[in-house]
């Protein structure tokens, strides 16, 4: 059972991640913005029923932005592993895509 939705094409192009999906769209994420929205626990908080833990004020640097590795995990999302050892965070491919569809931040 092939997954909806699956990238059939993923580079890193410049300081972005391109990705083009199996039904043709296309998604180009700035680097900066997919770590700026890590979806991992370390960087989102994190809520249970007992205890509530914000997330630590974010150091990021240049590195922070730099990816040096990713990986397809479960065949629904991508693991990155960022050049200063952050590799925690995995994106699911629906979240990637809604990055994507985003209108990019100003600079
Ligand atoms: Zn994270």
């Amino acid at each position: 059972m092939p997954a909806p939705l699956a990238p059939v094409d993923v580079q890193l192009v410049g300081t972005e991640l391109a990705i083009r999906w199996r039904d043709g769209r296309e998604s180009y994420l700035p680097l900066e913005a997919l770590r700026r929205n890590c979806p991992c626990a370390l960087c989102q908080g994190e809520s249970t029923a007992t205890t509530t833990y914000s997330p630590k004020k974010k150091d990021y640097s240049a590195e922070s932005f730099v990816v040096r590795s990713l990986q397809v995990v479960g065949g629904y999302a991508l693991q990155i592993v960022w050049a200063d050892g952050h590799a925690t965070g995995i994106y699911p491919y629906s979240y990637l895509l809604s990055l994507g569809e985003e209108s990019p931040p100003p600079r």
